[in-house]
């Protein structure tokens, strides 16, 4: 699928934000919303020169509140932000440099225990942010991998879904170098919302579709 979608799409080189630190708000930002709120809120934050973690910390909780509104649940995500400058600030002497450099599972272990992070956060954030080999999974990737039917019985839309599609990305990159493991997780989840926002979103229109003709993998026949 990975070389299927790369010829089609090219390399995405993908993260719609500027900085590492952009990219963990954006990450927390963009649950349950679509990323033109994400960019509202982010424009307010940089307007309040508060896109860095020294200038989020100067903020109050209202204000956080209040500039990140654009992008919904304000009340649940101005807390979680406030406590992943909180634990930067305490096991890492303030510095995402440091946060980086920690191993990768202790990481995830610790992200995940922070408020309003699940695993599709923290491997964002750990991949995208951090640059550490984690495959991510999304709803776009689920549908494909339950329509071209990868994974039986069917990912479900639960922690226990996520872990199966992430271990079946490992499992299809197991081959490659580890070195380049970040970046190929990285284009692979960037290609696969490409083709789910062009073909597999809830409705699958498979026709023009690159993986509809993929012969490594079992084509998906609705029509
Ligand atoms: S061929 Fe159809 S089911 Fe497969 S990814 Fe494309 S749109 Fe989705």
């Amino acid at each position: 699928m990975y070389d299927v979608l790369i010829e089609a799409y090219g390399p995405q080189q993908w993260w719609p934000a500027q900085t590492p630190f952009e990219v963990i708000l954006g990450a927390y930002l963009t649950q349950n919303t679509s990323w033109k709120a994400v960019e509202r809120s982010l424009a307010n934050l940089r307007a309040a020169g508060a896109l860095t973690l020294e200038g989020l910390r100067r903020l109050t909780i209202g204000e956080l509140r209040q500039l990140i509104q654009p992008s919904g649940f304000f009340t649940r995500k101005a807390p979680a932000l406030k406590a992943f400058v909180a634990m930067v600030d305490e096991e890492f002497g303030g510095s995402l440099a440091q946060l980086a450099s920690a191993p990768t599972a202790e990481l995830r272990r610790r992200l995940l225990a922070l408020p309003g992070v699940g695993p599709e956060t923290a491997d964002a954030i750990l991949l995208y942010a951090l640059g550490h080999p984690v495959p991510m999974a999304d709803e776009y990737l689920r549908r494909i991998v339950v329509r071209h039917r990868l994974i039986r019985p069917a990912p479900g839309k639960n922690r226990r879904g996520y872990e199966a599609l992430t271990a079946l990305t490992r499992a299809a990159f197991a081959a490659d170098p580890a070195a380049g493991h970040a970046e190929l997780f990285n284009e692979f989840h960037a290609l696969t919302v490409a083709v789910g926002k062009a073909h597999c979103g809830r409705e699958a229109r498979c026709e023009g579709c690159p993986l509809a003709y993929d012969p490594h993998v079992e084509p998906h026949r609705p029509c």
